[in-house]
C-alpha cells in the first residue's frame, strides 16, 4: 500500500505538470483544475493509497463494489463520487455510501434522489448533471449534441435544479472513445457553453464543477475549461 500510494504520487506529480502546461495553453491558473482518482475495478487498497498520497476525492462506478471497500476500509476521511449510471432502486443504498452523484443521467433518477433524501431527512446532495455532447449513442446522460438538444437539456437542468434536496454543481461529460482530438474537443467544447449557458439562465444552477477529461483525453479537457478531471489509469495504474 505504501508503494502504491508512493507510486500515485509520482504519478500525480507528473500529471500535474502536464494539467500545468495545458491550463498554460489555455490562459488558465492550474489550480482551477481538481483531481478525482478514480479507483473503481481496483481493491479497496487503492483508495488507502489515494489518501495516503494526499488526494481527496475518489471515483466509483458500482454501488456494491464501492459498498464493499466501505465495509472494510471505512470512509478513509475521503470523498466519495459516484460516476457510474446509478439504477434507481439503488438510490437509497448509494446515498449511505456516496458523498457527490457526478452522473444523474435523468430526470426519474433526480426525482427518486428527492424523495430518499426527503426520507432521511438530508439536503443539499451535491449533483453533477451528466450530459452527452458527443451524440453516441452509447454515452449516457442528457443528450446536449445538437443546438435543440441543448434547449432540452437546459430545459431538464431546469427542472432538476427545482428539487430543493439536491445542490447541483455542474455538469459531467465524457468524450466519445476515439483517436481524433478534434471531436474529443469539440464534445468537450460543446459541454463547456452548455455549462455556461446553464450558469447564466437556470436559477438554482451553480456553475462551479465542470467534470470532463479522464487519462486519455484530460490535457484537451483542461484547454477546453475543465474544472475536473476523472482520472483511473494514468493515476492509479491499470485495473486488474
Ligand atoms: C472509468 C472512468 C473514468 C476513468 O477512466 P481512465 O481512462 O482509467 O482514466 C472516468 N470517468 C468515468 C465516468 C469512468 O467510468
Amino acid at each position: 500500500m505504501i508503494a502504491w500510494a508512493e507510486s500515485i504520487a509520482d504519478r500525480l506529480e507528473a500529471l500535474r505538470e502536464r494539467i500545468a502546461a495545458a491550463a498554460d495553453r489555455a490562459g488558465r491558473p492550474a489550480h482551477g483544475v481538481e483531481v478525482v482518482a478514480v479507483t473503481k475495478g481496483h481493491p479497496g487498497e487503492a483508495l488507502s493509497a489515494v489518501a495516503a498520497a494526499g488526494l481527496t476525492c475518489v471515483g466509483e462506478n458500482r454501488v456494491g463494489e464501492a459498498e464493499a471497500k466501505e465495509e472494510r476500509l471505512g470512509h478513509l476521511g475521503l470523498c466519495w463520487h459516484m460516476i457510474g449510471h446509478l439504477q434507481r432502486n439503488k438510490v437509497e443504498r448509494a446515498l449511505a455510501v456516496f458523498d457527490e452523484l457526478e452522473s444523474l443521467d435523468s430526470e426519474r433518477l433526480a426525482e427518486k434522489l428527492q424523495r430518499e433524501l426527503v426520507a432521511v431527512g438530508r439536503d443539499g446532495f451535491p449533483v453533477l448533471v451528466q450530459v452527452n455532447t458527443s451524440g453516441e449513442a452509447s454515452k449516457g446522460g442528457f443528450e446536449a449534441s445538437e443546438s435543440a438538444e441543448a434547449v432540452r437539456t437546459i430545459e431538464a437542468v431546469r427542472r432538476v435544479c427545482e428539487l430543493p434536496a439536491l445542490r447541483v454543481r455542474g455538469l459531467m461529460t465524457m468524450a466519445p472513445l476515439t483517436g481524433d482530438a478534434s471531436v474529443v474537443r469539440a464534445t468537450f467544447r460543446r459541454a463547456r457553453e452548455l455549462f455556461e449557458r446553464c450558469g447564466r439562465e437556470v436559477d438554482g444552477f451553480e456553475p462551479e464543477v465542470l467534470s470532463m477529461g479522464m487519462s486519455n483525453d484530460f490535457e484537451i479537457a483542461v484547454e477546453e475549461g475543465s474544472t475536473r478531471l476523472r482520472l483511473g489509469t494514468a493515476l492509479v495504474g491499470e485495473r486488474p
